[in-house]
């Protein structure tokens, strides 16, 4: 069925439902940069402009929108990822590398959101809701949009984050400029049709294909009511001060960042179980998600048995293509990526010792920009200071009277995304849930969550602003609270 779904594809600046032509340039597969999947052409100055300038115009109108009529457009959008299915696992793999699982995880994701905004929206947007007063006053509160919000998203989730930023600021009632990341236009095409199709007008979403510069054009201009961002801590500070620099009015960023986050496997775990969620946690969509499992802290009588099952395990795992079903782990984003990767890996080789490594599939491309996972022993938390974003995983023994104090440290780094544990200690639970500082804890699991209602994602500190995504307060951040009395 994906197979079938297969054909080229085509990205364009879409500005009122009209595609601009421009100059086209190909897009190729991580897994084999040989194969084309389709082209995009980049937005211009003139379509920026002119997407600020309709989005902000018609944004009240789809504000007066009534909100069951906004809802049903977004549950409709959900229905149409379902019908679309296999063209959107063939682009999510061919042009972000996703094995076929990593795409349904995915595509179920975005379909989550459509549904959960929709209700959500029903909720919050239906109408005024009466305060208690003095008597005699008629004290009225309800939520409303905000106006035209940037949706600026990364490529390691080209249809989940991207849309659910989208869904969420139109079920509040603002109209979109959409900005996704430069490595994955033709998956963001495809989904902003499925959007026009499905009853949001053309004139509140918008699609501008490009790089930073463009992201920074839309964060720039006064008409922007506010920005959804995730991606790197670094260009959300840009972003941040650029809102506070531009003049006009205040606009409020929800960003979400990346993390270096930190699995406790103590002695009591059981050990087959914390080797498959380690597995899953550092190694799933080939590391580069931003809950992924970064550094690995083993209490030193648990470490022989569990690192040389991991061990065995990692060197079990298949590197390859995502075409071929048996792909456990596919190729990372780009050739950048991918050098940024073996040169972290030599650096912590060099200060620890490589413990395992899995192996390139042979039918695997030699030119793909693969990256085998690896297991590396350090002898300190602290050479892991920043986000190594792909599958590689250091790990540090520690004695069990340390623990404590080794949270503490990584508390104070300020990262706050998510963290493991593994242990069947109820205390230890205690202990750890009170010392983290982290958005998600996931204990005697994999750092996976199902992202939307059950356990909404989000960080703090260096993470990000909150409030989490799939949560009952996100949409909140996405309007303005109006009384009248
Ligand atoms: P990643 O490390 O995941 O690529 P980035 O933070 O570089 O994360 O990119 C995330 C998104 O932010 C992308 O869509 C990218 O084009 C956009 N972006 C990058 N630089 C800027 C900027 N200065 N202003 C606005 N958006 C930007």
């Amino acid at each position: 069925e994906v197979e079938a779904a297969g054909g080229l594809a085509q990205a364009h600046p879409l500005v009122a439902g009209r595609a601009a032509s421009l100059k086209e340039e190909a897009v190729f597969a991580p897994a084999d940069p040989t194969r084309r999947v389709g082209t995009v052409s980049w937005a211009g100055e003139k379509q920026v402009e002119e997407a600020l300038r309709i989005g902000s115009e018609r944004a009240r109108e789809w504000e007066r929108v009534p909100v069951e009529e906004r809802a049903k457009a977004l549950e409709t959008l959900g229905d149409r990822l379902w019908h679309h299915r296999a063209r959107l696992l063939f682009l999510l793999r061919e042009e972000a590398g996703k094995t076929l699982p990593d795409g349904w995880t995915e595509l179920q994701e975005a379909i989550d959101f459509c549904r959960y905004y929709a209700v959500e929206a029903r909720r919050l947007f239906g109408g005024l809701r009466p305060l208690p007063g003095p008597s005699g006053e008629r004290n009225q509160i309800g939520w409303r949009g905000r106006g035209l919000f940037a949706c600026i998203s990364p490529w390691n989730f080209p249809l989940s984050i991207f849309l659910g930023q989208i869904v969420a600021a139109l079920a509040a009632g603002n109209a979109v400029v959409a900005k996704p990341a430069e490595q994955t236009p033709l998956v963001a095409a495809e989904v902003l049709r499925l959007a026009l199709g499905a009853g949001i007008p053309p004139e509140v979403l918008h699609l501008l294909p490009g790089a930073g510069a463009v992201g920074e054009a839309l964060v720039r201009d006064p008409r922007l009511s506010g920005v959804a961002f995730t991606g790197s801590g670094a260009v959300a500070s840009r972003i941040a001060q650029l809102l506070a620099s531009r003049g006009g009015a205040l606009a409020p960023l929800i960003a979400e960042t990346g993390g270096v986050n930190v699995m406790v496997v103590d002695a009591t775990a059981a050990a087959e179980q914390a080797v498959d969620d380690i597995l899953v946690s550092a190694f799933r969509s080939s590391g580069q998600r931003c809950s992924s499992l970064r550094l690995l802290l083993v209490q030193e009588e648990a470490a022989p048995r569990l690192l040389d099952l991991l061990a065995g395990a990692i060197e079990e795992l298949v590197v390859g293509d995502p075409r071929d079903l048996s792909t456990d782990v596919g190729p990372v984003i780009e050739r950048g990526a991918q050098l940024e990767l073996e040169k972290e890996a030599w650096r912590l080789a060099r200060a620890g010792k490589l413990l395992a490594k899995a192996s390139l599939a042979s039918t695997a491309s030699p030119g793909g920009y693969y990256f085998c996972p690896q297991l590396v022993e350090i002898p300190s938390p602290a050479l892991v200071d920043r986000e190594i974003f792909g599958p590689i995983l250091p790990v540090v023994r520690f004695r069990i009277e340390e623990l404590e104090a080794i949270l503490d440290s990584i508390a104070r780094r300020g990262f706050g995304l998510t963290m493991g544990l593994e242990t069947r200690l109820s205390e230890r639970i205690r202990m750890v849930r009170e010392r983290a500082r982290v958005g998600n804890l996931y204990v005697n699991r994999p750092m996976i969550g199902a992202a939307v209602e059950f356990q909404p994602f989000g960080g703090e500190g260096l993470s990000g602003t909150g409030p989490k995504s799939g949560g009952p307060r996100y949409l909140e951040a996405f309007g303005v609270e109006r009384v009248s009395s």
